[in-house]
């Protein structure tokens, strides 16, 4: 097809902004394309989308930066660079840089001769699409030049409207405004159904030239019947966001399932028949090369023969299995040394869906039905397991775990609806799903000074000693100490190895007299020595007996993220913060949210 058609289409799409007018010239061109040639309407679609293949194929970019269109520009116009430079200073885009420069090479008298003898055949979009994917996949060393002068070669060939518009998707300025709502409606007027078939289809297959081809190669019928498939991404479903508990139970119909909102990275994983496990983020980008361990668990724990289910990859302390705060994900994601990142930020998934299992999409089922075959494919391991949830029906049920979620490391949390309608809405941001996150919070900006009242072995590195101590600060009224948090990062090596003597004498066979816990630790230790801990928060805890029903009935306070500084040995244990000074910087710090 030519390409000139194309080129005429986006011109036509730049002058308007009304919408009907938009689809009704792309319903025109995709038509052109149905009459000449079906096989490359994908093709087009993802043209039009300024791109030359989904993001998520992970295949390489075109790679040619602004100063190297600047010299593809200038040897296919037969000017200096300088000249190109000059030009883009006046006119801001470099698409119109190179539509002046090609027609006045044109209309040069020895311009001319070349003009026509290179423009003796019109462009044709299999072309350019060609040259540009081979440009993409030029790598390695030399691979610039050649870049170049690929490019400089289709832009010799291309009218000076053409060249505008190589240059500019070769920019990624396409910007046509042209939304993937308008494609599919462009579709779905052609096919002559509703636009929720179309749309559906996507949803499930978040592939828009995939889904143009099955509607023109395979018609309607085979739309309807599309299903997600495994490597290929679903769009995600989203939640609604409510502040009010109350307000969340009745919205899920009295009763959800609320699950912990991890804050980690949201990870859809694809295990295909051929046993190669794939992850796409939230933005359904492919993220696998950044988690090989999450390949690894998800090989070794999911039991089908595929599946596609859905989770977060959360950070995690290594040597106590508690989670870590969102930024430590990120280094991970920003490390070059994927094996280097995944020994300092370990991670975990926890997973809270499942959409296809071996070839049966459950997009259709209710969430609790979806959940049972999670459940029946997976091997639970502390790496690669089901998300933290109960079914609650009170809002005291939904405020205890929210608290509890929070103390754990998580965001808040996500009730879901659980009755017959409780489908996957790929794609879209629905009441279905409603995330509760806090208010308000309460940031700690100083340290406190807490007792040993308890020790957990330790995992990993720390195997064979002490991985955690159970903190917990000075009830002056009850002369007792109340637990505020579990305490297993900010630990040197040395720290570490010291532990096992110093615990030593004061470990006792039962929880102290004087001591309040709600937890149960492995050792027990008498209350002597005091740290110094900060944290990044101090949250409301349904597990922590510091401060309990001070602020709210049945709650405590805890001391979220917690980290050892230092051993205060000219502390006793009468010299900890008190639980009533805890209590007054959590009222004190107490601050709203953003959002
Ligand atoms: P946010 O910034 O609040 O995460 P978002 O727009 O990315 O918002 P939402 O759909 O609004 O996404 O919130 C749900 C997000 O929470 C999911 O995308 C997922 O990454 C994360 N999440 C964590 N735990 C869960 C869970 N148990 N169930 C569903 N989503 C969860």
């Amino acid at each position: 097809m030519k390409f000139k058609y194309i080129v005429e289409t986006f011109e036509k799409i730049e002058v308007t902004s009304s919408r009907i007018q938009i689809v009704a010239t792309l319903s025109a061109l995709f038509k052109k394309v149905i009459e000449e040639n079906k096989e490359i309407i994908d093709k087009v679609v993802y043209f039009v989308q300024g791109r030359l293949w989904p993001d998520w194929y992970g295949y390489p970019e075109i790679g040619i930066g602004e100063k190297g269109i600047i010299k593809a520009i200038a040897l296919a116009a037969n000017v200096r660079e300088r000249e190109v430079e000059e030009l883009l200073k006046s006119l801001g885009d470099l698409g119109l840089v190179a539509e002046r420069l090609i027609a006045k090479k044109s209309s040069r008298p020895s311009g001319l001769l070349s003009f026509t003898q290179t423009q003796s055949k019109d462009l044709t979009f299999e072309e350019v699409y060609e040259t540009l994917k081979r440009i993409a996949f030029l790598q390695g060393e030399g691979s610039r030049d050649l870049k170049i002068k690929k490019l400089a070669g289709l832009l010799k060939r291309a009218s000076p409207k053409e060249a505008k518009y190589i240059v500019r998707f070769v920019e990624g300025k396409l910007r046509l405004g042209v939304g993937d709502a308008s494609i599919i409606e462009a579709i779905a007027s052609i096919l002559g159904v509703p636009k929720e078939i179309v749309e559906r289809a996507y949803n499930l297959r978040a592939d828009l030239g995939n889904i143009a081809k099955i509607a023109f190669t395979q018609g309607p019928e085979a739309l309807k019947a599309i299903r997600p498939q495994p490597g290929i991404p679903v769009r995600p479903m989203l939640a609604e966001r409510l502040h009010d508990p109350v307000e969340i139970l009745k919205k899920v119909g009295g009763k959800g399932l609320a699950e912990y909102k991890y804050d980690g990275e949201r990870a859809q994983i694809h295990l295909t028949k051929e046993g190669k496990v794939i992850i796409y983020s939230r933005r359904l980008e492919n993220i696998t090369h950044s988690y090989p361990d999450v390949v690894k668990y998800a090989k070794e724990n999911l039991k089908a023969e595929e599946a596609i289910v859905e989770g977060e990859i959360v950070a995690v302390d290594p040597n106590t299995g508690e989670l870590r705060p969102f930024q430590e994900l990120m280094h991970r994601r920003r490390k070059h040394d994927v094996h280097i990142a995944m020994k300092e930020y370990p991670v975990h998934v926890r997973l809270f869906d499942a959409i296809l299992v071996n070839g049966e999409d459950l997009t259709n089922k209710p969430l609790l039905e979806r959940r049972e075959r999670l459940i029946s494919i997976l091997n639970q391991t502390d790496e690669f397991r089901l998300a933290t949830g109960e079914i609650v029906d009170t809002v005291e049920e939904l405020e205890r775990l929210f608290h509890q979620a929070i103390a754990d490391g998580c965001e808040g949390l996500v009730v879901k609806a659980i009755h017959k309608g409780s489908i996957y809405q790929a794609g879209a941001r629905g009441w279905l799903w409603i995330k509760y996150k806090r208010d308000y919070k309460s940031e700690m900006i100083e340290p406190v000074d807490l007792v040993v009242v308890g020790a957990f072995y330790g995992r990993g590195r720390r195997g064979g000693t002490f991985g955690a101590l159970l903190m917990a600060g000075y009830d002056e009224d009850k002369d007792a100490f109340m637990t505020v948090c579990k305490v297993g990062s900010g630990f040197t090596d040395e720290d570490l190895a010291e532990l096992p003597d110093l615990l030593k004498e004061y470990i006792i066979p039962n929880k102290h007299p004087r001591v309040v816990s709600e937890i149960k630790p492995d050792v027990w230790i008498q209350p002597a020595l005091v740290a110094e801990i900060i944290g990044a928060e101090i949250t409301l805890s349904p597990i922590h007996t510091c401060a309990i029903d001070k602020v709210e009935k049945g709650t405590g306070l805890a001391i979220r993220f917690p980290r050892f500084i230092k051993w205060r040995p000219d502390k006793g244990p009468q010299d900890a913060t008190t639980c009533k000074e805890l209590l007054e910087m959590y009222k004190r710090q107490l601050r709203r949210t953003v959002e």
